[in-house]
């Protein structure tokens, strides 16, 4: 038996004969694991280690004479802070590639708050190099555009696909600025990371494994959106696809969840992936509100609870967009949105209080 830590526990049936208990064993070994039996009497139980991750997802519990399985670890260890690599104990950043000789490379995480920020789709050339231009004057570090876009009506607009690429590459040279645009399917990924800085997962696509195993494989920094129905451990297990393959220049985006009341932005999402991951966590309000009033100051209150940067949706005719109209902010208000942003998160960060301040003199306490 090696020496490392059991990675789950299987509490069994305090009566199972030992003829039972050896076929769990044995199927456990088949699986890859190691097991030790702990005889604690009334609750006896196996210590497993080794290949824990592949037990984990299938239906052990049902396994005549188990009664509970108790995980130790992260389902994620590649996205969980420490576990599995070690070497992630400070947290991470996503370095993208200088774009110009003036500008120096855009980081995301770890104490930069990074605006990224365009149209919802590119429109056309002109359009898009303006924006593109009002973007970076304003200060944000990335553009965004969708060549590919994914709609809900197969009537809407799809996007200029090959055309919107070429468009973002001229954008790219002539404003000197980062391009983030989204990839739909693993067949465009080529033609599509031909250009983009970095590769945008859409809502709907955080469960297309394929594309996902297939960005594991590249070596593009990924912005991984939250699918709208997903739950934190779903939205860091498709990020786990791509770390596990290798890849794990990811940037987590909280972009609001389908709720009856339609999307509403989880802003309680920001500390609680920041608990669970070392990944840097960008701030989606335009997609997570759908509508321009609210994007200032969910904004505003995406900076205040610790996110590392944002997703802005800015068109200078929203009447005339093709897309998402009703939620893009006058690209004239991106600047006060950004200063506004980067001075609540300054001072969030210079802020001494403690979250759950523990008492220095426990023995202070009057109890
Ligand atoms: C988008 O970013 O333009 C978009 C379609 O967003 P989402 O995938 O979050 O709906
Ligand atoms: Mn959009």
């Amino acid at each position: 038996m090696s020496d490392a830590p059991p990675g789950l526990i299987l509490i069994l049936e305090p009566s199972l004969a030992p003829p039972k208990r050896n076929r769990i064993r044995k199927r456990l070994e088949e699986l890859g694991c190691e097991v030790r039996y702990i005889d604690g009497g009334a609750h006896p139980y196996l210590e497993v280690s080794g290949e824990v991750l592949p037990v984990r997802t299938i239906s052990v519990e049902s396994w005549p004479g188990v009664v509970r399985m108790v995980p130790l670890s992260r389902a994620y260890p590649q996205v969980a802070w420490g576990s599995g690599r070690g070497d992630f104990v400070a947290p991470s950043v996503v370095h993208l590639p200088g774009v110009g000789d003036a500008d120096p490379p855009v980081s995301i995480g770890a104490g930069s708050f990074t605006v990224l920020a365009g149209p919802c789709a590119v429109e056309d050339a002109e359009r898009t190099v303006r924006l593109a231009t009002i973007a970076k004057e304003s200060g944000a570090t990335v553009f965004r555009a969708g060549a590919f876009k994914p709609r809900t009506s197969p009537y809407a607009f799809q996007g200029l696909e090959g055309d919107g690429l070429s468009i973002l590459r001229e954008v790219r040279a002539e404003v000197g600025i980062p391009i983030v645009t989204e990839v739909l399917d693993p067949r465009h990924l080529e033609m599509v990371a031909d250009v983009a800085d970095v590769l945008q997962v859409g809502s709907r696509n955080m469960h297309n494994y394929a594309l996902l195993k297939e960005l594991g494989a590249c070596r593009h920094p990924i912005l991984l959106k939250r699918g709208f129905a997903s739950s934190y451990d779903e939205f860091l297990l498709a990020a786990e696809y791509i770390l596990s393959r290798g890849n794990d220049r990811v940037v987590l985006c909280e972009r609001g969840v389908r709720t009856t009341s339609g999307t509403v932005l989880d802003l309680g999402a920001v500390p609680e992936l920041r608990r669970r991951s070392h990944l840097p966590i960008v701030v989606d309000p335009s997609h997570g509100s759908g509508s321009a009033h609210r994007v200032l100051p969910l904004a505003r209150a995406a900076a205040a609870v610790g996110a590392d940067g944002l997703l802005i949706e800015i068109h200078d005719d929203p009447i005339a967009a093709l897309s998402d109209g009703q939620q893009a902010i006058a690209p004239s208000a991106l600047a006060g949105l950004i200063d506004d942003c980067r001075a609540i998160r300054n001072m969030i960060e210079s802020s001494t209080t403690e979250l759950n301040p523990i008492p220095s003199d426990s023995s202070a306490r009057k109890d």
